[in-house]
């Protein structure tokens, strides 16, 4: 018999979830104002909300905790984790930040200026508002099939080539300061893009002779899907696939709540000398010196160390098997779901779930509500409440599909945990007739209002 897959670690502490009763749940969503990044933690039994700074840390990242030095200046520390970027991703030049977004700021402090034009794949939301703070624009390259809910294809963060050319030709070096590769994309889950792809952009960029930044919260992830699903590369390792993957990029940012499995960092890598000294400015205008940038000491030692672990294969294996055997799950039971599944998170489809209820009683939220009654599970709502009002129509964006987002965490929650969110959400597919009516918004913030909007229930 061959012998089953199983997790490369065992579990040495553990933290108590509470459960609840419907009764108490329904109470608690009511005062959260049936917004559920308004419940306390402690009224969730199964988080589902992100993937970000929620992973499990390993011993030897706890040992590191204890080893962090906390220099101002010339921190051991900060050598330590230059020295595994240097050595992981191959850029001499380093800078921490507090977190992926702060590295945006302060790369594109230096990089980008009113009236720019950054070509890339579906770039990630603190992405795109770094560059519209700019006024600058954002386009999105990335091929058709990513919207395509029927596509299977294994690459669908993949930049559509011909886009991409299009854009380079009609705004020139000029215009376009930099074009950013986000690894996995964050569509439909976290799609990966193909090793081919990411060296044909660098071709297409080295023509026109515009840097590429890679966005690299996931590389890891992504990597385990180029090894799994592009023939060339099936034998390569995963750190020598992370190696090609940035070759010939000029620099990345990265969310180290992601794949770096620790609960806050992040960082800046490049190649350029000249850029490094103008991000320098701005990382100690925004972040701090440039020997911690807003990372105490043990947090950039518990970096390092999580930087290595991510790259184990067998650790990969387990974190994607996860994800999709929630995902297959799902599609066993005959809950609409999006395909293929990504890396990182399984998107349920709201709309195709509640196509009985008007668009305008917000229906991925009635879904996440339903399912947290349902379970004290948590997702999030990827929908009209996250797409916000068109800024100049004051309208509500619908878009296509409305979606819950059921993300996982790294090295936190075990199969029964993927059996219980599972049937919960069969149990509310079920059941799904039996509600008949949304919710209406009551108070919302201009921008970014799905954080703090207050809903009542129509
Ligand atoms: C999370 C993320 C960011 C932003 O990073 P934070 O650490 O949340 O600030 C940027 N890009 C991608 C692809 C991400 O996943």
């Amino acid at each position: 018999m061959k012998l089953p897959f199983a997790e490369p670690y065992k579990i040495k502490s553990v933290e108590t979830v509470q459960k609840s009763t419907l009764k108490q749940r329904t109470q608690w969503i009511k005062e959260a104002k049936y917004n559920l990044f308004n419940l306390k933690s402690s009224s969730v039994f199964i988080d589902l909300l992100t993937d970000s700074g929620t992973g499990a840390m390993s011993n030897n990242q706890w040992a590191a905790i204890m080893q962090g030095d906390e220099s101002y200046a010339g921190s051991s520390s900060f050598f330590e984790l230059k020295d595994r970027v240097k050595k992981i991703f191959g850029f001499e030049y380093f800078l921490p930040t507090h977190q992926g977004r702060a590295a945006e700021n302060v790369l594109f402090s230096a990089m980008i200026k009113e009236g720019d034009i950054v070509p890339g794949n579906a770039h990630f939301d603190t992405t795109k508002g770094h560059i519209e703070f700019r006024k600058a624009t954002a386009v999105d390259c990335t091929i058709d099939e990513a919207s395509d809910t029927s596509s299977l294809h294994p690459f669908k963060g993949n930049i559509d080539l011909k886009k991409l050319e299009k854009v380079l030709k009609e705004y020139g070096k000029e215009k376009i300061p930099v074009i950013i590769i986000t690894a996995t994309c964050n569509t439909a889950g976290g799609q990966p893009v193909s090793l081919e792809n990411i060296t044909a952009v660098h071709k297409l960029a080295w023509d026109y002779e515009i840097p590429v930044i890679i966005d690299a919260a996931r590389f890891a992830e992504n990597a385990y899907f180029i090894k799994q699903r592009e023939e060339k590369y099936k034998d390569f390792s995963i750190p020598e696939i992370v190696k090609k993957m940035f070759f010939n990029s000029d620099g990345m940012t990265m969310s180290a709540k992601k794949d770096g499995i620790v609960n806050i960092g992040g960082f800046i890598g490049l190649r350029n000398e000249e850029l490094y000294r103008k991000a320098t400015t701005f990382n100690i205008m925004f972040e701090g010196f440039i020997n911690y940038g807003g990372m105490a000491g043990r947090d950039m030692a518990a970096l390092a160390v999580g930087l290595n672990e991510v790259l184990d294969e067998q650790y990969l294996e387990s974190r994607i098997r996860q994800v999709d055997y929630l995902g297959q799950k799902l599609i066993s039971y005959g809950i609409p779901v999006q395909q293929p599944i990504g890396g990182h998170a399984v998107f349920v489809d709201a709309t195709e779930f509640y196509k009985h209820i008007d668009i305008n009683e917000f229906r991925a939220q009635i879904l996440a509500i339903e399912l947290y009654l349902e379970s004290g599970v948590r997702g999030v709502e990827i929908g009209a409440l996250l797409a916000d009002r068109d800024p100049i129509s004051r309208k509500n964006r619908f878009p296509k599909v409305e979606m819950l987002r059921l993300a996982i965490p790294r090295r936190v929650y075990t199969y029964n945990h993927m059996d219980y969110v599972a049937a919960a959400l069969k149990n509310v597919f079920d059941r799904r007739h039996d509600i008949k009516n949304g919710y209406q918004i009551i108070q919302e913030a201009p921008i970014m209002r799905h954080f703090t909007l207050e809903l009542r229930k129509i």
